[in-house]
């Protein structure tokens, strides 16, 4: 009896490690196929923005005297806009490669949310003059333990999505609540929000949301990375549809450190 069970036994290990072997080809082919439509992307992104300052800056080059002087501050201005594009994608590169090496590490330290919303929304000032911004953050948010340069990363990757994805003219909100132990800040806008099936797999590297028109300009990390570093703080980030209207709500849930906490009405209760 025990030399049967023993047979069954390695038999059954035996099937086990087929199937492992069948789910690592399986991956490694699945990767083969994501490096593959990475680099796709990845080029096309780089050489989007790259052709449109090329085109200007030659185009400025080559007739410059007999440009009137308003057509020269639009070819200016495509150059300046389009760097920003580049650049803000390979910074979204770099911090995707520094998540997925481990190398990010949350250097945590007193923190006012609304100051480090406002930077951000200043940073994005650019960016946001198409879309009225609404912000809606009470005096009284207690200071948080963050990291600032990741947590306005995060702020920056949002906003650019809200304002990427929203129509001109419509309004962006950031919103502030405490409830205690914890700080919630949602991000919404009035785009057309995200196929249900969707609110989690944006969060996947490289996934955007499959669309009929033409794509806006994107590598699909802008969330992967937010979330990575909301996680590296202590923190969640989710997403959803507006229940109110139209439109994508983002939340983000931090945790409010002990000295911070003011005793809400539970625990003066229990005292
Ligand atoms: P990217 O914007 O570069 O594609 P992200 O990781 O930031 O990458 O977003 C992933 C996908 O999620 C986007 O391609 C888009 O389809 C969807 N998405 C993100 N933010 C919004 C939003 N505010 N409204 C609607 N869809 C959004």
């Amino acid at each position: 009896l025990f030399d049967a069970l023993a047979d069954m036994a390695a038999l059954a290990l035996e099937r086990v490690r087929l199937v492992e072997d069948l789910d690592r080809a399986e991956r490694a082919a699945e990767t083969g196929r994501l490096r593959q439509a990475l680099l796709t992307s990845i080029s096309h992104d780089l050489r989007t923005p790259l052709a449109s300052v090329l085109g200007a800056a030659t185009t400025l080059r080559d007739l410059d005297a007999a440009l009137p002087r308003e057509a020269k501050a639009d070819l200016l201005a495509t150059i300046i806009a389009e760097s920003e594009r580049l650049n803000r994608f390979i910074a979204n590169l770099l911090d995707m490669t520094r998540l997925e090496a481990g190398a990010v590490a949350a250097n945590l330290t007193a923190q006012d949310v609304a100051e480090i919303v406002d930077t951000a929304l200043r940073r994005m000032d650019r960016i946001l003059a198409h879309h009225r911004v609404v912000l809606d953050l009470p005096a009284s948010l207690p200071a948080l333990r963050l990291d600032p340069v990741l947590f306005e990363q995060v702020l920056v990757n949002l906003l650019d999505n809200a304002a990427k994805y929203a129509p001109e003219e419509s309004t962006l909100t950031v919103a502030g609540e405490a409830d205690g132990a914890h700080v919630r800040l949602r991000i919404s806008d009035e785009g057309e929000g995200l196929p249900p099936a969707d609110v989690e797999r944006v969060f996947d590297k490289f996934y955007r949301v499959p669309k009929g028109d033409s794509v806006r300009a994107g590598t699909g990390l802008g969330l992967a990375i937010a979330r990575g570093f909301v996680e590296a703080m202590g923190g969640t980030l989710t997403a959803a549809n507006r229940a109110d209207r139209l439109g994508a709500v983002f939340t983000l849930v931090l945790p409010v450190p002990p000295e911070g906490r003011r005793p809400d009405r539970a625990t003066r209760a229990a005292a």
